[in-house]
């Protein structure tokens, strides 16, 4: 049998999985404003495997709680083109635009409704810049929960077009995503059996994330040598840390990959961080809206991840992002969201500190027609219109 708890980051205490526990609530006495949070629970397992364990046996829920639709299981492919140039034959994408929404958030929201699920919860509320709200509005349709969202009024429209269609409750909130994040927590305190998904504070958004770890260990049957991840509240990160030290604590891995942690130059907190220590809000700006984060509410977790295992960060301009962007879809037929690419970008950035014979996974985060006012950037229109051939 086997045991799942809820661990303390950062003090250690242990706390029963329930639905009235996000961070710890001892050290998120502490908390500050304007800062990462406090108290981030990590999901601990204790006990023995009877029987050669399956993926769905290192998660917290049951497996017959969760809604049946395609999350996860996403291609681990080589863009042969992209390889070949760059003289890197063991260069992966893992396709995370694959999801039932278009982004990697659905592996972490497949867990919140399939805990939701188990708990006779009805509603789940939460706060996004886009690709969270759209995708708990999906898996939460599919479930059959009542989702709300609360966006910012910035939010690209594709996003919030796809939680309308969805069918969500979309509240849009004059402000940012940290005011938006503070409403969705009053919200959420006032209603009754309401559950929040907001991300790092809920401690299944981390522990969802982690399946994509465990989906790259399955087909390579090894840890790779780098993995690439578009970084902003520094959840994916989390989870991917997360996947590997689980591996690792089973005996299926022997070692924990280099994780780099990509960031855009106008929205650096963690890298920041990474170098100078300490966490001060910053005023974000990116092409890359899915990673433009001004205070990580993962932050503190990411940092001593990173810190404890020698991962790396790497920042990258918005015209590298672009860059990034129209290679992997002219090069690779891979058309993702700024964001997405730029883990590909800081891949372009490091790869003379890299052998080129190394396992290398970049994680494709998010569909590129998410949001198309940023992909135009990167492109240019026909100029004019013709009416026969011989204007060509
Ligand atoms: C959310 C998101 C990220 C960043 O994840 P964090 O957990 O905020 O670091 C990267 N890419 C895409 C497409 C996302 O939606």
């Amino acid at each position: 049998m086997i045991e799942f708890k809820y661990q303390c980051s950062e003090c250690s205490r242990e706390y029963n999985i329930t639905a009235d526990i996000m961070v710890c609530p001892e050290c998120s006495k502490m908390q500050e404003p304007d800062k990462p949070l406090l108290g981030i629970l990590e999901v601990v397992f204790d006990g023995h495997f009877h029987h050669q364990p399956k993926m769905s046996d290192l998660l917290p829920v049951e497996a017959e709680y969760f809604p049946k639709i395609p999350v996860g299981g996403t291609p681990l492919w080589t863009p042969a083109n992209i390889a070949d140039e760059l003289g890197f034959p063991n260069l992966y994408i893992k396709d995370d635009t694959h999801n039932l929404t278009g982004s990697l958030k659905d592996r972490a929201s497949y867990l919140v409704a399939a805990f939701a699920k188990r708990e006779g919860i009805r509603e789940i509320v939460m706060a996004s810049t886009g690709n969270a709200a759209s995708s708990m509005a999906g898996v939460g349709a599919a479930a059959g929960l009542n989702i709300t969202i609360f966006l910012p009024e910035s939010a690209p429209r594709a996003k919030m077009v796809q939680s309308l269609q969805y069918g969500a409750n979309v509240v849009l909130v004059a402000g940012n995503y940290d005011r938006a994040f503070d409403l969705s927590l009053e919200f959420s305190r006032k209603s009754k059996n309401v559950l929040s998904r907001n991300t790092a504070y809920n401690p299944l958004t981390i522990e969802g994330k982690k399946t994509v770890s465990l989906e790259i260990y399955q087909t390579l049957k090894r840890s790779p040598d780098f993995v690439f991840v578009p970084t902003g509240d520094g959840v994916i990160l989390g989870g991917v840390y997360k996947g590997f030290r689980d591996l690792q604590k089973m005996g299926f891995v022997d070692k924990i990959p280099t994780i780099v942690a990509v960031q855009a130059e106008g929205s650096n907190a963690i890298a920041k961080a990474f170098k100078d220590g300490g966490f001060t809000e910053i005023d974000a700006h990116t092409v890359a809206d899915s990673i433009s984060v001004g205070i990580p509410r993962n932050g503190y977790y990411a940092l001593k991840q990173l810190k404890q295992y020698n991962g790396k960060c790497v920042t990258v301009s918005d015209e590298e992002i672009l860059i990034a962007q129209k290679e992997l879809s002219s090069k690779a037929g891979l058309f993702t969201e700024p964001a997405a690419a730029a883990s590909y970008a800081g891949f372009l950035n490091m790869r003379a500190e890299i052998p080129n014979d190394a396992i290398v996974v970049l994680l494709a985060t998010g569909n590129g027609l998410k949001d198309i006012d940023s992909a135009i950037k990167g492109v240019e229109f026909p100029k004019k219109t013709i009416t026969s051939l011989d204007e060509l």
